[in-house]
């Protein structure tokens, strides 16, 4: 048995001083029911906690860390960037070449504003679609997750499903009241929505491939659905790439999918493991947003140096040949063995993966919904989740996020990753 002797004694010491102990929720363990890890370093695939256990990684930051930890061309451009000052509040040109990159690589940037984080990506998206369009509901699907601002905190996914919360206190009732929700891959429902109230909605905000749900994929022609029924009732589409940006593809989900939304939203990936958020889209919409137009949305650190160091780094890295077929193979081995394991054990499951993203539901239903994702055994989830920290390798803490292949994950790593799955299924 692994002993967790000072990383428990490092979350007592934390529950002293910040809430719930963490930053975070999901960083609790809550849901599966054991004292979190406190990591102290990270190197590649691995990550080592403060009892010196070492891990296989495939939380990997919940998705930013594509290349893996402390990627050498990442902390170098860190460093270098380091060097000559953390932050001005006054234009550089890092801002603008990570700026130039992004419109050439994502099909629907023309022009895009830095942020810090997702959250402030999405909510900053929405004002601009309500003052764009001068309408004030918006369209979300259930068990997507845009991050934290009140309008997008309703059926949300990610730690508000894996700790089972209702929508969040504090939100106003006023609020709540413009945002409609309907099922994910249901475009019968939101034509239903578009009947009813498609005069007043300004977007519709979906996360392309799911994964704040486990991964979810979307169905043969819901993506098209939403461009086509988004443009006949003059809604803006935008998609939350904040997870698939620069990790289902390098042009993203909207590439993959030949899709073109009209706004994008992005974080994760961009940041290389920094802060970042950015939303993007058509000039003329871009051109409302403030200096150039009038709807406000500022930053002391947005655009930060060291920030847009690491994300240029970390673009500029996956842009080079093979990177997603490397991705693509490790990713499908990985899914394969586990699927494997799992048939050999008479374990119920289903395998959801989109490129680098893998979910291991335990359920043995097609999850295409919020609904059927919720009929996944958490409980045998969480077992799951405590024997394989014991074997050394770690899985997100919920059944409702995915696992995260990195670059800097080994033929060998998946090897050792798909023999624990398979010694951790035998002993639920
Ligand atoms: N949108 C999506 C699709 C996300 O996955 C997340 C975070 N998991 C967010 C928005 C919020 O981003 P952040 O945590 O950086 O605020």
């Amino acid at each position: 048995m692994r002993s967790y002797e000072q990383s428990a004694a490092q979350f007592e010491e934390a529950l002293k001083y910040i809430p719930g102990g963490v930053n975070s929720p999901v960083r609790a363990f809550k849901s599966v029911d054991m004292s979190p890890v406190s990591v102290a370093r990270g190197k590649g695939s691995r990550i080592y906690d403060v009892d010196d256990n070492e891990y296989i990684d495939y939380i990997c930051s919940w998705g930013p860390l594509i290349l893996g930890h402390a990627h050498p061309e990442v902390t170098s451009a860190v460093r270098t960037a380091l060097e000559k000052g953390t932050s001005f509040g006054l234009p550089t040109t890092a801002e603008t070449d990570l700026a130039r990159l992004v419109t050439e690589i994502v099909p629907s940037v023309e022009v895009v504003r830095m942020v810090n984080s997702g959250t402030e990506a999405t909510m900053s998206a929405l004002r601009l679609a309500r003052a764009f369009t001068k309408r004030n509901k918006i369209l979300k699907f259930e068990g997507c997750y845009h991050g934290h601002s009140d309008s997008l905190l309703i059926k949300a996914g990610s730690g508000v499903a894996t700790l089972g919360l209702p929508d969040s206190p504090g939100v106003p009732d006023n609020t709540g009241q413009h945002t409609l929700t309907v099922p994910y891959n249901d475009v019968d429902s939101l034509r239903v929505a578009f009947q009813k109230f498609g005069h007043d909605i300004a977007a519709v905000i979906v996360e392309p491939v799911a994964g704040n749900m486990g991964v979810v994929p979307p169905e043969p022609g819901f993506l098209e659905g939403l461009r086509r029924l988004t443009h006949h009732y003059g809604s803006l589409l935008i998609f939350d790439e904040v997870m698939t940006g620069f990790r289902v593809d390098y042009h993203c989900a909207q590439g993959k999918y030949g899709v073109t939304p009209d706004l994008t939203t992005m974080g994760k990936v961009i940041g290389g493991g920094l802060p970042v958020g950015a939303y993007g889209g058509r000039r003329d919409i871009m051109d409302m947003v403030a200096p150039s137009g009038p709807v406000y949305q500022a930053g002391t650190l947005s655009g930060n140096p060291l920030a847009m160091a690491a994300g240029l780094a970390t673009l500029t890295e996956l842009g080079k040949d093979g990177t997603y077929e490397l991705l693509e193979k490790r990713a499908a081995r990985l899914a394969k063995g586990i699927a494997r394991n799992a048939e050999e054990v008479g374990i119920p499951y289903w395998i959801n993966r989109v490129g680098s993203m893998v979910c291991f539901f335990f359920t043995e239903e097609k999850v295409t919904s919020y609904e059927q994702a919720k009929r996944a055994d958490t409980g045998r989830f969480a077992r799951y989740f405590k024997e394989m920290m014991e074997r050394g390798v770690a899985v997100p803490p919920s059944q409702f996020e995915g696992m995260f292949v990195s670059t800097a994950h080994s033929e060998e790593d998946i090897e050792q990753t798909i023999e624990a799955n398979r010694d951790a299924l035998g002993a639920l």
